[in-house]
């Protein structure tokens, strides 16, 4: 009897969503194998900075623990670890330009892990950079790789990299990213849509004494964000565990995610002097868009000082920065893919997942979320292929990432959209009351719940 070829599967981009994926199919192999190889454009796993805090989701780390092995889960408290009670709190609040707190929603906290798995509407605050190196471990990724395109056949794809190289599969998976080659010639019409709001992020070292005003203004959250009336967004994300081995040993230090949202718009004549590639320009341009945009207060000048703790050059010795590898701050443009903005997807062995098929804006903190149960979907449709069915298989997948992706793209757009409207006087009213209503309500809601679920 003539044994049954194991099909290959073959994942571009070895980021968040294409690492889960390729654990996910490892995971099931006992139910269904394949000869899985994942490829990366980078030329090591310290090419580029991975950092910032992102905020995990209960449906986000359910996806993870069922995709990864134990060894990798036991890993997870590198990435994430559990949440110090008493001390952070992880939610976010919301204050107006001053600091007055307009929103904070209680939201369940837990003890690991494995605990917001089971509790909806947790989050978790985690080192990306480091999620991403647990999810490294013991994954083949093939670096140097940069895939430029493929070629459909009849019974497989024909993957092309730009060292001239050529591999065949059965499925092709694109997890490369916003700017996926894969999406660009699987569904051309699909593009990019511009918020119109130029975003610029930097993780800083900061020293307890501001760090301990933050905490008092925010009630010890760990996900700050302030409005101004302008459209300027200020955003703070941070764990209370201290910086390991930092060179200042008198005081404490925190790795910071810091980050700065204003409309394009507001760029005037002072934006040509910044120059994206020299940070210290980026840096003077962020301080000045806080001065002339944001009262004096004391919320300001903080704002200003964790500004100046970015580094004005790149740092090129590990002791000078607390962080494995940096990349120099620059302005981005805040963009999405709204995948059903066009309607022709056609379901083919070549399929897409993560910010590859719906790139949302960070406002919501759903993206990575995304990828992995992206990866946790895909994987699972697929313990039903079969030589004859791998395209139903991969519709089954698509038809529901495409319609639960589109919906948070477009809420994630409509959150960013409206946080970024500047407003006049009456305007800032009518916010600030609504976003004090949104926080009454919800904290009834969870008071309620929680005695609800006591009894
Ligand atoms: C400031 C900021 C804050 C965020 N906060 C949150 C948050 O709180 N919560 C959340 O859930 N999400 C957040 N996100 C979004 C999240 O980081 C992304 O959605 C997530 O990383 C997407 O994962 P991915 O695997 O799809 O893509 P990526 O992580 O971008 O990985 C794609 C990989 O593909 C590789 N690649 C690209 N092109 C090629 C090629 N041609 N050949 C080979 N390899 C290639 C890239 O090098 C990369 O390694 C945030 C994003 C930003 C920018």
């Amino acid at each position: 009897m003539q044994q049954e070829e194991i099909p290959s599967i073959i994942i571009i981009g070895g980021g968040l969503g294409g690492l889960t994926l390729y654990h996910a199919l490892i995971k099931n192999k006992d139910k269904k194998e394949f000869n899985v190889k994942i490829f990366e454009r980078e030329s090591s796993p310290q090419d580029r900075w991975q950092g910032f805090h992102i905020g995990l989701a209960s449906f986000g780390i359910q996806s993870l623990l069922k995709c990864i092995p134990p060894s990798t889960a036991s890993n997870l408290q590198k990435a994430m670890p559990d949440p110090i009670p008493d001390v952070e709190y992880h939610s976010i609040s919301i204050t107006d330009h001053t600091g007055k707190q307009l929103f904070k929603p209680n939201i369940k906290q837990v003890k690991n892990v494995y605990e917001i798995a089971n509790t909806p509407d947790s989050f978790i605050l985690t080192y990306r950079d480091i999620l991403r190196n647990v999810l490294l471990e013991n994954v083949p990724v093939q670096w140097n790789k940069k895939c430029t395109g493929y070629e459909e056949t009849e019974d497989g794809v024909l993957v092309y990299f730009e060292d001239g190289s050529q591999e065949f599969c059965n499925i092709l998976v694109g997890a490369d990213g916003v700017n996926s080659p894969i999406r660009k010639q699987k569904v051309p019409e699909l593009q990019l849509f511009d918020y119109g709001i130029t975003f610029i992020n930097a993780d800083v070292p900061v020293p307890k004494s501001i760090m301990d005003i933050l905490l008092k203004i925010h009630d010890k959250c760990c996900f700050q964000k302030t409005l101004g009336l302008n459209g300027d967004v200020t955003a703070v994300a941070f764990r209370i565990i201290p910086i390991e081995n930092y060179k200042d040993k008198d005081e404490p230090h925190y790795r910071t995610t810091i980050g700065y949202a204003y409309p394009t718009s507001l760029d005037d004549d002072s934006d040509k002097k910044v120059d994206d590639n020299d940070p210290a320009t980026v840096v003077e341009h962020v301080k000045l868009m806080i001065r002339k945009l944001r009262p004096n207060c004391e919320y300001t000048d903080i704002m200003l000082q964790l500004w100046e703790l970015v580094p004005k050059t790149t740092p090129n010795e590990q002791d000078d920065y607390p962080f494995k590898t940096y990349n120099t701050i620059q302005r981005r443009k805040m963009q999405d893919i709204n995948p059903l903005s066009v309607n022709s997807w056609k379901t083919s062995r070549v399929t897409l997942i993560g910010d590859a098929a719906h790139a949302m804006s960070p406002v919501m903190g759903l993206g990575a979320n995304n990828a992995i149960q992206d990866a946790d979907n895909l994987s699972q449709a697929l313990l039903n292929y079969s030589p004859d069915n791998s395209i139903s298989c991969i519709k089954e997948y698509e038809n529901k990432m495409l319609k639960r992706r589109s919906a948070d793209v477009l809420k994630s757009r409509s959150a960013a959209l409206s946080q970024s409207s500047p407003i006049g006087y009456f305007g800032v009213i009518i916010r600030n009351t609504i976003l004090k209503i949104m926080h009454i309500t919800w904290n009834v809601y969870f008071f309620v719940n929680n005695l609800i679920s006591r009894k």
